[in-house]
């Protein structure tokens, strides 16, 4: 192994993005691999890093070197491979594409067509922020708030979460949720927190699916129970439903929860009281691209104030 190491660091010297596999090769080799295969690997690779492809280049080669290895290798890597086989000469030739290329073109053309033509504008953004929006949305790859809503570098500070989520103000427990809030409406003092649920959340599935019984360790689980009380209230409000229609009315209850919890937040409360600060809901139907959007409402009354949903409205 002594041998190898010094091989294989003299060796990264030269190729630092073979670092990765060359963890695994260590890895492997303190669990127990025969010394003989992975010096194997370590000469195999080199010899594949130094052998010159027509369409691609050495950093394309290592990745498949290693899906070379993963693929004729089920129990590890303590067989060599038969580069000379039918199946190998075929994964041999194989020119990955590497995901990165696209977007270094996406963000070059970012550069040309955006950043450069609006030199001034974002100079003056490296300098300092200001949105009006504060977003909180769902990690979900599939609902980016800047490119439903269009929203510009600038516009919205945002945080992702599993399922949208706002968990009640803590004064002694912290979520990066409540970190960000305290900064955006403290420190940015946005005018508007809009909270962007949306159609087949895996996290409320995750919460609606939940048996009371099952006490797993899951950090999903313990997170989307932050939204327990949206899914009694879905129980009891359409419990007669079918599973997927319940699913998709807790979606938009939780997000009036969520709504309920900021106004936990004692700075929030405050902002909403002096008139500076607005809470609003959205729900983005990707199914049929269609858009919610209510309000938070302060209303007074003779027992004293209290916040409605309102000024319901549906971008179609
Ligand atoms: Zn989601």
């Amino acid at each position: 192994m002594f041998n190898i190491s010094i091989i294989m660091s003299s060796f990264l010297r030269k190729h630092p993005v073979s670092s990765m596999l060359y963890g695994a090769l260590s890895s492997r080799n303190a669990v127990g691999v025969q010394r003989r295969s992975v010096h194997t690997m370590s000469m195999t690779l080199m010899r594949q890093l130094r052998k010159p492809y027509a369409h691609g280049s050495r950093f394309k080669s290592v990745k498949t070197f290693c899906r070379t290895m993963a693929t004729n290798d089920s129990c590890g890597l303590a067989q060599e491979p038969h580069k000379d086989s039918e199946k190998n000469r075929h994964n041999w030739e194989v020119i990955d594409s590497d995901p990165f290329d696209s977007l270094k073109d996406r963000f070059l053309k970012f550069k040309k067509q955006n950043y450069l033509k609006n030199l001034n504008h974002y100079q003056n953004l490296a300098e300092d922020q200001s949105p009006k929006f504060m977003v909180i949305a769902c990690v979900d790859s599939r609902v980016c708030p800047s490119k439903i809503l269009g929203f510009e570098p600038g516009e919205a500070f945002t945080v992702r979460n599993v399922a949208n989520l706002v968990p009640p103000y803590q004064e002694h427990g912290a979520s990066e949720t409540s970190a960000a809030l305290e900064f955006a409406v403290n420190t940015l003092e946005v005018e508007n927190i809009l909270i962007v649920g949306h159609s087949r959340c895996a996290g409320i599935r995750a919460l609606m699916s939940m048996e009371p019984e099952d006490d797993s360790k899951s950090f999903i689980r313990d997170w989307v129970c932050v939204a327990k009380g949206a899914r009694l209230s879905t129980e009891a409000a359409v419990g007669n439903l079918c599973f997927d229609a319940q699913c998709t009315h807790c979606e938009k209850e939780s997000i009036n929860s969520s709504l309920l919890n900021l106004l936990t937040y004692p700075w929030i409360e405050r902002r909403l009281a002096e008139g500076v600060l607005s809470l609003h809901g959205g729900y983005y139907d990707f199914t049929n691209c269609s858009f919610n959007k209510w309000s938070m409402v302060y209303r007074k009354s003779l027992k004293g104030g209290f916040f409605s949903v309102e000024k319901y409205s549906t971008w179609s």
